[in-house]
């Protein structure tokens, strides 16, 4: 895998990340499909909204449908019917955040699978192999994600585990000939002096790409951009630099400009199931019953099958009594909203007018640009 930068704007990028024959134009976002599937969409449907790259859990594949089924099939490209490329995570996150942990140990993690209670157990080698069964463009090691109210203490020690871990993951990955790609991830907490112990002791490793892992848990986000203006500048130029689990299209913004070039997230098609939909004007509840007689599209800006095809008023109605077509139509729309968000970013980061491309998103939504506290 290589990157390559188009164009820097401030410490925005704008680049070209090329993994096995494919090209992912960056900044990009990444949409999760947990189980291997977007919820309500098919995968064409995934595609024609424009996706370069999406997001499956390895954790949740692996408790279902499990390897064996995946084998079946070949591999998760072919199970899910996507042929473009997928980044999988380790797994660590989920059994920290699902609080199924049951004891984390030098030799890995003991756990309770969720579904039915049993006894399982996940070390890095063993979170190396089920990604090289699913067969994933984008690999990741298996880390501890820690609380961000950890101490420097517990943190310094967490983070020296990680480092062993992702030697492990590295070994691993070596050693069963895996011709995919694989990201060393920075932990630390909100210490800085932490995060880069971690990044020095990946980079010493040889990893050539780097996830930052264990933001937006909570911490205030003036805390989270913080860690990125300390950070990313560190990070060597020609490696991508994924931040993990973000965000809204503010927490997007504001982490290109400070260097971020991959994003995957949750929030659209979790929102787009809650009826919480992003516009060009900000973020709407469409089973506000304001929406209940409007004959306008959703987004006039937005090219994608729900607003070219229903009014807001039918949007309203049909999410106001939780019709599954209102999920999908959602779905779209979010995802189209994401894809066109991170096509302007690019774009203007590329024509030299990213500060106006920003300040015009804050403008229409009423905020201020915040200012780089660099
Ligand atoms: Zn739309």
């Amino acid at each position: 895998m290589k990157y390559k930068l188009i164009k820097t704007r401030g410490y925005a990028r704008s680049g070209i990340m090329y993994i096995n024959n494919y090209k992912i134009k960056t900044p990009a976002f990444m949409p999760v499909g947990t189980y291997g599937v977007i919820k309500t969409l098919t995968t064409e449907e995934i595609k024609k909204l424009g996706t370069q790259i999406l997001l499956s859990n390895t954790f949740h594949i692996w408790l279902h449908p499990g390897n064996k089924i995946i084998k079946l099939h070949g591999d998760l490209h072919k199970y899910m019917n996507w042929n473009n490329p997928i980044l999988t995570d380790s797994g660590g996150f989920q059994i920290f955040s699902l609080k199924t942990l049951n004891k984390i140990k030098e030799e890995g993690i003991y756990f309770k699978n969720p579904n039915n209670g049993n006894k399982i157990f996940l070390s890095p080698e063993k979170s190396i192999n089920i990604q090289y069964f699913l067969n994933s463009d984008i690999a990741m090691v298996l880390d501890e994600c820690v609380s961000y109210l950890t101490s420097w203490n517990y943190i310094k020690h967490s983070v020296s585990m990680s480092l062993r871990w992702a030697k492990r993951s590295l070994k691993q990955f070596i050693k069963i000939k895996n011709k995919n790609n694989l990201f060393g991830i920075i932990q630390g907490g909100n210490y800085k002096d932490l995060r880069y112990f971690s990044l020095k002791g990946l980079i010493n490793m040889g990893f050539n790409n780097y996830a930052i892992g264990g933001l937006a848990v909570g911490e205030p986000k003036h805390t989270m951009y913080n860690i990125l203006n300390y950070i990313c500048p560190k990070i060597p130029e020609n490696s991508i630099r994924y931040l993990m689990g973000i965000g809204k299209p503010e927490d997007i913004i504001e982490s290109v400009r400070r260097g971020i070039d991959i994003f995957d997230c949750v929030i659209p098609t979790r929102h787009a199931r809650n009826g919480h939909l992003f516009t060009s004007n900000g973020f709407i509840n469409i089973k506000n019953s304001k929406y209940k007689n409007i004959i306008k599209p959703l987004d006039k800006y937005c090219d994608c099958y729900t607003c070219t095809n229903y009014t807001l008023s039918y949007l309203n109605n049909i999410n106001v009594c939780n019709e599954i077509l209102g999920v999908r139509l959602n779905t779209i729309h979010n995802i189209r909203y994401y894809k066109k968000l991170m096509l302007n970013i690019r774009n203007s980061i590329i024509l030299n007018k990213f500060e106006l491309f920003a300040y015009n998103f804050y403008k229409k939504i009423h905020k201020n640009i915040p200012k780089l506290n660099f």
